[in-house]
């Protein structure tokens, strides 16, 4: 808790001795939470984001009050208390107490992204969840401090931003991470990318899903069919997998392939993107589904498709639909 409390927004190297001194002063929960506060950022004092000495002192009162003197194992516990985002109350959870809790530092999240194959889904928000879902998925049981440190020493050591050591990884054979991104990306020529966008088409009682695309980015704000953005290269199969994953995780719904639908070409300004359309049904014995996340979202006509803000991508991607189901 101390450590990771210290390393928010300090670095390794930096924090050693402070670490040392701090444990030294306090050594226990109750020796820091008898501190007057002022003794603790004088302790802290050279670190820097004082905020973070509050909230750990502010924690260990709360933990001897509330909590019996025992830090809470769980991370929906921990993040009652002060100074425990997402990230801290996963690393606390696992590593402390072993518990399949995801602790996704920006490391983990590209190491995560690279192998599972899931890149740009939706928007940050979403893919955060996409990727925090898979990482607790993941997670063996009885494994989750070695699991978790396992992988945020993937990302700092092998898995490294500019040039990956895929030869040497020792999850290469399970990474989806497509060759051609290991090696220097050659110049796309008008400076645009290319994107293959996996775009769900999911058919209920004659009504399609589409949702508002949240988060920032293109086309945030304007409402579109579910869409997966891959990697350049990903395989069909691979891109059906995450699509198919990331509807689970972010509508709560299972579906089933029914159909690809021919590929349609869209130019932005700076990405070529290949939308390939698919359609699926809802699996049986499901209600038509609230959204988990719930993101806005609405089963819609496609007669009634054009009382939304839709991109001109998407609506490429309704007039292929409706020609196949005319009328609809
Ligand atoms: Fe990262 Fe390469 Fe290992 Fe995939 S094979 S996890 S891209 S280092």
């Amino acid at each position: 808790m101390i450590s990771e409390f210290m390393l928010q927004q300090t670095r390794i190297e930096t924090v050693l001795p402070y670490y040392d001194r701090f444990l030294g002063v306090f050594p226990s929960l109750p020796h820091l939470a008898r501190a007057p506060l002022q003794r603790v950022l004088k302790l802290w004092a050279g670190m820097g984001y004082y905020a973070r000495a509050r909230n750990l002192h502010a924690a260990a009162r709360i933990i001897m009050k509330d909590w019996g003197g025992k830090i809470p194992s769980t991370k929906d516990d921990l993040r009652s208390l002060p100074g425990f985002g997402s990230y801290t109350a996963g690393a606390v959870a696992s590593i402390a107490f072993n518990q399949r809790a995801a602790a996704l530092d920006g490391n983990v999240k590209r190491a995560l992204s690279r192998l599972s194959g899931i890149s740009d889904s939706f928007s940050p928000l979403s893919k955060k969840r996409l990727l925090e879902n898979l990482a607790e998925d993941l997670i063996p049981e009885g494994y989750g401090s070695e699991f978790n440190q396992a992988l945020m020493d993937l990302g700092a050591t092998v898995c490294l931003p500019a040039r990956p050591k895929c030869p040497s990884c020792p999850v290469k054979k399970s990474c989806s991470f497509p060759a051609s991104e290991k090696k220097p990306a050659k110049r796309q020529e008008r400076n645009r990318r290319e994107e293959v966008w996996s775009v769900a088409l999911i058919e209920n009682r004659g009504r399609f899903l589409i949702h508002r695309k949240d988060g920032g980015g293109l086309l945030a704000g304007l409402w579109q069919f579910p869409t997966v953005v891959n990697p350049p290269g990903q395989k069909e199969a691979r891109q059906k997998e995450v699509l198919r994953m990331g509807l689970r995780n972010l509508f709560g719904i299972k579906t089933k392939f029914q159909k690809a639908l021919p590929p349609l070409q869209h130019s932005f300004t700076h990405i070529q993107a290949t939308l390939s359309p698919y359609l699926l049904s809802l699996l049986p014995a499901q209600k038509a589904p609230q959204t988990a996340l719930r993101l806005p979202a609405r089963w819609v006509k496609l007669s009634d498709l054009s009382r939304y803000p839709v991109s001109r991508a998407m609506m490429k991607v309704a007039d292929l639909l409706k020609s196949r189901f005319n009328g609809v």
